[in-house]
């Protein structure tokens, strides 16, 4: 699993502040147009043509604190997040009451690591807007996690760092950042030798902190959103499993490493489901019972949302597509595509350009 909780809450909010940014009482029509351009190419994905209709807007502008607002959404879906935390402070510098970026800000801090900056953001938040279920629950969420993460120990080992939280899990934290210390150097040599530039935070939890902390579907062993986050339950009775969590929610850690964005679902988890240990009998298996395979670019975006049985036929076709891109193409290759899709290259390009193929050619092998 790799979520991120932000881009699925994403376009209904860019909706909803399109619907305020009407013909507001602005200065220069030509900012009101610019405006309405930014919002609507925003709305449609167009990130790159919504970031120059925002930075021209501000310039004829630069009172306007939704603009600052759709600036620091721009970059937050480019991943620039620290450009990001600065628009959303400078929109309510402008405009105290804008709760949208103050919804923003929360989330954009918490991606940066700041998770008690975050907590107070949304105790304003929700006094501003004390009928807002969405916060008041998210607030409760964060509050709970960071009672607990005070509660917990840590083992620390020189890239990684492993959360428990008692004594009993102590042993089990050692045995975690052995299995993370050989995924380390497998999975990066894999992966054309590279490795994160820092330690990397895992935490282990109870099913139940699992569950609420990162709000996964029940079928999730493992997740990743800057933190390897794991449910230690039946883990210490079954290494192999262990060994696998760990191992692929390390992979989703490298691949962030190599492309902080614009990494399809299926290259992302298929990378990480090849790349954990074992064979992948059981997803042959899978794939080889469905009439006809999955189409990996109905594989896109996130598999947060399927079912069970959905879920793990995605996950099968995307590691065998994964592993027979390592086949044919190399560690070295994959490394380099996921440094162009994280620099913003368009996929097709990257594709063809580092595994010298086209995407299309490689997604309808000879059947
Ligand atoms: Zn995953």
């Amino acid at each position: 699993m790799d979520r991120f909780p932000f881009q699925r809450t994403f376009a209904a909010l860019a909706l909803t502040i399109a619907a305020i940014a009407g013909p507001a009482a602005q200065i220069d029509p030509r900012a009101a147009l610019l405006e309405r351009g930014a919002w609507e190419a925003l709305n449609a994905g167009r990130v790159r043509e919504a970031a120059d209709a925002f930075r021209e807007a501000i310039a004829l502008d630069a009172k306007n604190a939704r603009l600052r607002l759709g600036s620091g959404m721009v970059a937050m879906l480019e991943r620039r997040d620290g450009d990001a935390r600065g628009e959303f402070e400078r929109a309510l510098a402008l405009d105290p009451k804008l709760t949208q970026a103050r919804m923003m800000l929360g989330q954009v801090q918490r991606r940066l690591g700041d998770f008690n900056g975050a907590i107070r953001t949304y105790e304003t938040l929700v006094a501003q807007r004390p009928d807002d279920r969405d916060a008041q629950t998210t607030l409760e969420r964060w509050r709970r996690e960071a009672e607990l993460h005070d509660r917990m120990q840590q083992a620390i080992g020189s890239h990684f760092t492993v959360s428990f939280e008692g004594p009993a899990e102590a042993a089990l934290a050692e045995q975690a950042l052995e299995v993370l210390d050989r995924a380390y150097w497998r999975i990066g040599l894999v992966l054309g030798g590279t490795y994160p530039n820092q330690p990397v935070p895992v935490v282990l939890y109870t099913g139940e902190q699992f569950r609420d902390v990162t709000r996964s579907p029940s079928w999730a062993a493992g997740a990743y959103d800057g933190i390897i986050r794991v449910p230690m339950r039946g883990a210490l009775d079954n290494p192999t499993e262990l060994d696998r969590v760990l191992s692929h929610e390390f992979a989703h850690a490298l691949i962030r490493n190599l492309a902080p964005r614009g990494v399809p679902a299926w290259l992302n988890e298929g990378l990480a489901t090849a790349l954990e240990t074992g064979d992948l009998a059981w997803a042959e298996k899978q794939v080889g019972a469905q009439p006809k395979p999955v189409p990996l670019r109905a594989l896109q975006s996130g598999f947060g949302k399927l079912t069970d049985d959905q879920a793990q036929l995605a996950y099968a076709t995307s590691a065998l597509a994964a592993r027979r891109l390592i086949e044919e193409a190399g560690g070295f290759a994959i490394a380099n595509l996921l440094r162009d899709l994280g620099d913003g290259v368009d996929f097709d390009t990257a594709f063809l350009h580092r595994i010298q193929r086209p995407f299309a050619e490689f997604a309808t092998p000879n059947r």
